[in-house]
């Protein structure tokens, strides 16, 4: 699914919200099901338990925060949306090489890549120095 299509459904002040979410690795326990659903808990100024699942490649999103109330698809059920296309686009090869690599090793592809987005780089510095 496109960021265009998540936009619409959620509303762009909800969809750039969610983005942020998603950037600053709020999405955490993330549980896939058989039938195309998948569970998480989205960790803002309070947690709140998302599902989603994949109807016909729409999305449909249920969250348990009150902005859910008015509408059915919150930055939560947006961020949850985004992680999960994040993950499937590390192919499972890709997957297994990085889960044999050493951390020193991770540490050294990832400021690798960060070199080469130097945006990504100052989400992540603040991720983890606050
Ligand atoms: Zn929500």
């Amino acid at each position: 699914m496109q960021h265009q299509q998540l936009m619409e459904l959620a509303g762009e002040r909800s969809f750039k919200r969610g983005l942020k979410y998603f950037q600053q690795g709020k999405v955490t326990d993330i549980r896939h099901s058989l039938d195309n659903q998948f569970q998480a808990l989205v960790n803002g100024r309070e947690s709140y338990s998302v599902t989603l699942s994949l109807d016909d490649g729409n999305w449909q999103g249920e969250c348990s925060c009150p902005a859910s109330d008015h509408s059915d698809f919150c930055k939560h059920c947006v961020a949850l949306a985004l992680s999960i296309e994040a993950d499937e686009q590390l192919d499972s090869a890709i997957k297994a090489k990085l889960n044999r690599l050493t951390k020193a090793e991770l540490i050294e592809l990832l400021g690798r890549a960060l070199y080469e987005a130097p945006e990504q780089y100052q989400v992540l510095k603040s991720e983890l120095l606050g």
